[in-house]
């Protein structure tokens, strides 16, 4: 039946535009011939000596971004807090069952949230997390100030660091492979994946997760609802950071106030190294890409510090290599 109204639609529209249809199919072949010329022109591209000529020259560039496309998929990249009392590797299953218990009508948005990341609370407390983040995350999702806090803070601050640095260090090493190789305009237009496919570089899908923490205010018939949300990234767990180590040093009234690691330290001692690795001797001078990173000498696991004297710069290779050793 349905099958008849179409074509009977079909067969008006035809007899009202019937002069229209000549137009819209040599539109259609214009198009479809433009892409088949596109496509030949590209395979034959690819094919050609001058491609693989350029390929055997970049091979290097290649392999040193392949090696640092696995590297990136070693650096830890759950950057949630997790409350000392809570760590085990159940306690995010005893928050969600607490959760479904209020039985909440989920916000649509929120569906894909992590539930131990959401506090269901008042309406005022929605608001007042929005004008004070920092404050209300530590007293409602349990950042107490205590030192292992404060160092797991840290720890999740330098993975967060780690990661924004080398998944930077890939666009750019990306970008470089574009403009040393300098392809066809096409080809970057149109066949970008395929060019760096067929040159082997093999692009991470990877990308720096924050977690979010959200206070959510939901209406007692579940209609209306509001929420603040705290992404948790790198300038959220230094501020974070601070406000907890603030807190402690109050707690202990005289003792100094500990050095935070910072973005700004982080290039401070870059730039006190002269950009340099430490232990291999490797320099962003001779290498524009060259991966650093911030290691800390004594490891903050084990008690190390945030200060220069206990910091210094490294090549990402000579750093995995210094961790493979401490974790072994
Ligand atoms: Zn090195």
């Amino acid at each position: 039946m349905q099958i008849i109204v179409v074509l009977v639609l079909i067969a008006i529209a035809i007899a009202i535009f019937w002069w229209a249809l000549p137009f819209l199919l040599t539109a259609l072949g214009i198009y479809l011939v433009y892409r088949l010329i596109r496509y030949v022109k590209k395979e034959k591209y690819f094919k050609s000596p001058e491609f693989l000529e350029q390929k055997e020259k970049i091979e290097s560039t290649i392999k040193d971004f392949n090696e640092v496309a696995e590297y990136v998929k070693e650096i830890p990249n759950n950057n949630q807090f997790v409350p000392i009392e809570n760590k085990n590797e159940y306690a995010h299953l005893a928050t969600f069952e607490n959760t479904s218990k209020h039985g909440y009508k989920r916000d649509r948005n929120t569906k894909n949230i992590n539930a131990q990341n959401v506090y269901p609370t008042s309406l005022q407390v929605v608001r007042k997390a929005s004008e004070e983040p920092i404050k209300y995350l530590c007293k409602y999702f349990d950042i107490n100030p205590t030192e292992e806090n404060l160092n797991q803070l840290q720890e999740i601050g330098e993975n967060i660091s780690r990661m924004e640095n080398t998944v930077e260090n890939l666009r750019l090493r990306e970008q470089e492979i574009e403009t040393d190789f300098d392809p066809p305009k096409f080809i970057l237009k149109y066949y970008k994946k395929e060019l760096m496919e067929k040159l082997g570089a093999e692009i991470p899908n990877i990308n720096v997760k924050y977690a979010e923490y959200i206070f959510e205010y939901v209406s007692a018939g579940g209609n209306s609802s509001q929420k603040s949300t705290i992404t948790f990234d790198g300038e959220t767990v230094e501020a974070t950071a601070s406000f907890i180590s603030e807190k402690i040093k109050y707690k202990k009234s005289a003792k100094a106030q500990r050095a935070l690691m910072t973005s700004r330290l982080r290039n401070i001692i870059k730039y006190r190294d002269d950009h340099t690795c430490q232990i291999c001797g490797a320099s962003t001078k001779e290498q524009s890409l060259l991966l650093l990173e911030i290691d800390h000498i004594i490891p903050i696991s084990k008690g190390g510090l945030s200060s220069p004297d206990n910091l210094q710069t490294l090549c990402w290779k000579c750093n995995r290599t210094k961790s493979d050793k401490i974790l072994s």
